[in-house]
């Protein structure tokens, strides 16, 4: 069932890419592992995923110690200040910087182990309650405020869109975030660079990518449903 399903996301992901005038390669998959076994994990790997997202650094670095050593693992998840030493060295990219406290923690761990660390501003672009990430009007100040730090890199933005069932309804969102790198990337700020764009989820990302998504992360359309009770 995974192989099937990493075909057909990587299908959809291309179709999508080539709908909206983009090239091959210009949106890259990332599954969602969060809640899945290792052995899930080994087999999305001989198919060839190299690029695993989880949402906690605990789950990520227990991961991380069993599995091969060219995987780039992506935590996408809420970050608390203090979890950030155990996952600066590990993670290949943190998409989920939302305030200077924690870009600071960042740099200071950063700096202890002598790595550097790429990082997405999540941008809670739909303004929903229930989630983290800076608003639209603040993101500017924050990345201008992040990027003197000599061990971070800001790459791009991430976003959580709001649940729908009906896809395009986030196409606003989509755009709305694509609209504010494109915005960002002419300020030409120092050590800030905006060719990353993490969007779209299992029911979302072909919208995503036809609006200029370079990750889309995808979990149950890769794994299958989650199964919160079993952790
Ligand atoms: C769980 C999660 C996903 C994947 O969600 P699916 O709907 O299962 O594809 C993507 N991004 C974040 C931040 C998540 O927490």
């Amino acid at each position: 069932m995974i192989k099937e399903n990493i075909i057909s996301v990587e299908n959809n992901i291309a179709n999508a890419l080539k709908a909206s005038g983009r090239k091959p390669d210009e949106a890259k998959l990332i599954a969602v592992s969060k809640t899945k076994p290792v052995s899930m994990l080994e087999e999305a790997y001989s198919y060839g995923i190299r690029d695993f997202g989880e949402n906690k650094v605990q789950e990520l670095c227990d991961k991380y110690e069993k599995l091969p050593k060219d995987i780039r693992w992506h935590l996408i998840g809420h970050l608390q200040r203090n979890k950030v030493k155990y996952v600066v060295d590990k993670a290949y990219l943190i998409h989920s910087v939302d305030s200077l406290r924690l870009a600071e923690e960042i740099q200071k761990e950063a700096e202890k182990k002598q790595v550097s660390v790429d990082i997405l501003i999540e941008v809670n672009v739909a303004m929903e309650d229930t989630k983290y990430g800076v608003t639209y009007e603040e993101t500017e100040d924050l990345i201008r405020q992040i990027a003197v730090f000599p061990n971070i890199h800001i790459k791009g933005l991430m976003t959580i869109a709001p649940y729908t069932e009906n896809a395009s309804d986030n196409t606003i969102y989509f755009n709305k975030l694509k609209q504010l790198s494109v915005d960002i990337a002419e300020k030409n700020i120092d050590n800030v660079c905006m060719n990353v764009l993490s969007m779209g989820m299992t029911g979302d990302y072909e919208e995503a990518v036809k609006a200029g998504s370079t990750y889309v992360r995808v979990g149950t359309g890769i794994f299958g449903e989650r199964d919160y009770s079993k952790l």
